[in-house]
């Protein structure tokens, strides 16, 4: 593999490190997991919330994550509910699963992380760029962390036009990563990309006259950075599968509110979660029900699928119904509460979640 084709010379090389490093430490997004340095811990729970959620969201999520679990060792201790009701709205559950089965591995061996990439890829949920990320923030170790945000100031530096979506483009980006490093300050340069990307290199209007690199920029230099980097559009968009619980007590459904920012931004909707790869629809919809505290083995009946179309990806709900007794006991969750058909004209409510009013009304 030609895995320097695309470095600069060293005398570059030198320059873009130098200049990204003082640009950093002038202008760095001042982040709460940032204000603990050195915390693997802090820095791992930051990376894990990250990885699918924007981080205005997740701020207020892991400032209240850390004061309820402050170590990993009480991260290891906590039940599931509590852990769920400190995430709840953060949404894929699978990375809090992955947190806590995790959390347990490390408090095992005696609660110190482990301070290399492939240590921590033996961690459940930490992929190649958490590695990287949390290897070099947290233990200073000389390891790339390449993600989406990386690429595209990558690919607009040195002008890449390959298909980002492709596995060897990525291997590309992550050989030049790896051959960028500085010597010494490896979390600081990954972090400056990172915050280069989401503050200056941005995927429309990237503001190049404020940019530390743009005399290294050889897509500033040829004009119309933005349209790299290249993502071939697949009209196959990806499907994501939903278990979704109506929950139904008397004449009320059981709602729950949809977070502050992302899709459906404070609507009620159904209790629901997504099924992931390795898990079956049952064991997707015990998560939800247990959740709310309903016994998870209450009588469940699937009443039909409900198909929703957004631009990116294809969502599928499968419904299930279950009454419960007004005896039973539910945990109500915050931003939860009981609506009927009548009530719930009264909240938000997303047009998904319509849809499966009327497949249970039908039902
Ligand atoms: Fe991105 Fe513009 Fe900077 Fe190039 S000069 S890295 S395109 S912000």
């Amino acid at each position: 593999m030609s895995h320097h084709a695309d470095l600069p010379a060293p005398a570059v090389r030198q320059a873009i490190r130098r200049k990204l490093l003082a640009w950093y430490d002038r202008n760095k997004r001042d982040l709460p997991w940032r204000r603990r340095t050195g915390d693997p811990y802090a820095s791992w729970v930051s990376e894990i919330m990250l990885q699918q959620t924007q981080v205005e969201t997740v701020i207020p999520y892991f400032e209240r994550f850390m004061k309820r679990f402050p170590t990993v060792k009480a991260l290891a201790n906590a039940t599931d509910d509590d852990l769920l009701a400190h995430w709840q709205g953060l949404g894929y559950y699978r990375r809090a699963m992955h947190l806590h089965k995790a959390a347990k591995q490390v408090a095992g061996n005696g609660g110190s992380f482990p301070d290399t990439v492939d240590g921590l890829l033996e961690l459940p949920g930490v992929g190649r760029y958490t590695a990287g990320a949390v290897a070099s923030i947290a233990f200073d170790r000389r390891a790339a962390a390449v993600d989406g945000n990386v690429m595209r100031v990558f690919a607009r530096l040195f002008e890449i036009e390959d298909d980002i979506s492709q596995p060897r483009t990525q291997q590309r980006f992550w050989s030049l990563a790896e051959g960028l490093l500085p010597r010494k300050r490896c979390g600081d340069f990954n972090q400056a990309i990172m915050d280069l990307g989401a503050t200056v290199c941005t995927p429309t209007n990237p503001r190049c006259l404020l940019c530390p690199l743009s005399t290294h920029c050889r897509a500033f230099a040829n004009g119309d950075p933005s349209r790299l980097p290249v993502k071939k559009r697949t009209n196959a968009v990806p499907e994501i599968h939903h278990v979704v619980a109506m929950i139904r007590c008397g004449d009320a459904f059981l709602m729950t509110k949809r977070p502050a920012g992302g899709l459906w931004s404070g609507l009620w909707e159904f209790p629901n979660a997504a099924v992931s790869n390795d898990e079956s629809e049952t064991a997707a919809l015990g998560r939800v029900l247990e959740a709310y505290g309903v016994e998870p083995d209450t009588e469940t009946e699937h009443v039909g699928r409900v198909t929703h179309r957004l631009t990116h990806r294809l969502m599928q709900f499968d419904v299930y119904k279950s009454r419960i007794d007004p005896t039973a006991t539910v945990v109500m969750v915050p931003d939860s509460g009981w609506y009927t058909r009548q009530s719930i004209q009264d909240v938000g409510i997303s047009t998904a979640s319509r849809k499966m009013l009327e497949v249970v009304r039908n039902a």
